[in-house]
């Protein structure tokens, strides 16, 4: 039996669980819709470990993965002299290290594109027809969803309206489709705020910069990074615990006001001031969030299901959020295909096996247990 798919966000999750669902039925008509109008190719580095190689190795992306990782060798700490204070080296992939620096370490855009191009020629190679195919729309997202034991009616912004089988909200950890599936204020309760408000974006690199990634801690609860590995151009990660209720207010706001905010934040930092303060206002992929975890007491609702960021975001001061979506897609798909695309069926054990991986991701951000989760998921589970 074939499904009528819709996919919400073409981030990381949607192109990969697009893919993992036509591998697993051709037949199957899968549709992503993306808000932004082209694929937002933008974000710093991202690192794969435990089990997110082992699944990219069986979808046959491994190896451009790997062509496209950055060269990190390792974080030093430095003081404000730019002294170094402490070193952590780069740990092998399914080792745990103390470190920052994984085996894998790829900026968030080629990810996304790999992935995203994956999809594309995957489908091109399967000669499918319209009505069995993956099909991306730009520049749209969903206002409605109104479930029945037919299927879910999506309506779309543009006012058209579509019956699906299955609704999978991969659209982030502010996700609309958690927001419409669950009701706000579930949806709103799910986003445990960790205190923190970042900001990452691209710099120019300067002479004498490394391969080792750079941290300082600044006064006033602040953490800088930068992180240049071998590209020519440096990420810049700015950190605060101080509460802000600006920063706050800016998300909702223009890029510009945002970058205001930051600089206000951060303009007596430390270390690096000048060149930090001026790259920020200057940089064209700003992205700042305030840092929170997601947790829900359950990931799916009569047809609709969450993955990655959307359902379980564990932050990226724990990292390994990208691990868990591909983790995420690959249960998901798994068992549409072990449950032969029956939806309920399928979505009852992605809960069952997610409820270990959730409950890890629940654990607080003291306790590393949330790191050891997709160990579990994959370890016990082999989907062909
Ligand atoms: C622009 C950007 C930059 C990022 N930069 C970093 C980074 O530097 N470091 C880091 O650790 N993590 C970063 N992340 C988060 C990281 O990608 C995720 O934590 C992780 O990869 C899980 O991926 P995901 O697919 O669940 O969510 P995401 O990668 O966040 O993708 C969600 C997608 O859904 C789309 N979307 C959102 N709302 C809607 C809607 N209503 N309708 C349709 N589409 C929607 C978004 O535009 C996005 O393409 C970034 C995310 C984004 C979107």
């Amino acid at each position: 039996m074939s499904l009528n798919v819709l996919i919400v966000g073409a981030g990381v999750c949607g192109p990969a669980i697009a893919m993992l669902l036509q591998r697993s039925n051709p037949q199957h008509n899968i549709t992503i819709v993306e808000r932004s109008p082209t694929l937002r190719s933008t974000g710093q580095q991202i690192d794969l470990k435990t089990q997110a190689p082992h699944i990219l190795r069986k979808m046959g992306l491994l190896d451009e993965i790997r062509a496209r990782c950055v060269n990190e060798t390792g974080l030093e700490m430095v003081d404000s002299s730019g002294t170094q204070i402490a070193y952590f080296g780069a740990s092998a992939s399914g080792q745990r290290g103390p470190g920052l620096t994984s085996e894998y370490e790829i900026m968030r855009g080629n990810m996304v594109q790999v992935l995203y191009d994956a999809s594309i020629k995957q489908n091109a190679a399967l000669k499918l027809g319209p009505g069995q195919e993956i099909a991306y729309l730009f520049g749209q997202t969903i206002t409605s969803l109104d479930q029945s034991a037919q299927g879910v009616d999506v309506t779309f912004s543009d006012g058209r309206t579509q019956r699906y089988d299955l609704v999978i909200g991969a659209d982030g950890q502010h996700s609309r489709t958690r927001q419409l599936a669950f009701g706000r204020e579930v949806s709103d309760a799910a986003f445990k705020s960790l205190g923190i408000h970042g900001a990452y974006f691209s710099i120019p690199r300067i002479d004498g910069e490394g391969t080792l990634a750079r941290g300082h801690l600044a006064p006033g609860r602040k953490m800088i990074m930068t992180r240049t590995s071998d590209r020519p151009v440096t990420g810049a990660l700015l950190f605060t615990m101080k509460e802000s209720p600006k920063l706050k207010a800016s998300y909702k706001k223009s890029l510009k006001t945002q970058k205001e905010a930051f600089v206000e934040a951060f303009e007596d930092m430390d270390w690096q001031t000048d060149r930090l303060i001026s790259g920020l206002k200057e940089s064209d992929d700003f992205y700042a969030n305030e840092l929170g975890q997601i947790k829900m007491n359950q990931l799916s609702t009569g047809r609709v299901v969450l993955l990655g960021d959307a359902g379980y975001c564990p932050s990226p001061f724990t990292g390994l959020g990208t691990n868990l979506c591909l983790v995420g897609a690959y249960v998901l798909a798994g068992e549409l295909a072990r449950q032969r695309n029956d939806v309920m069926g399928a979505l009852k054990c992605y809960e069952e096996k997610n409820a270990a991986l959730h409950c890890r991701v629940s654990a607080n951000l003291s306790n590393d247990s949330g790191v050891s989760l997709p160990i579990f998921a994959t370890r016990h589970l082999v989907y062909e």
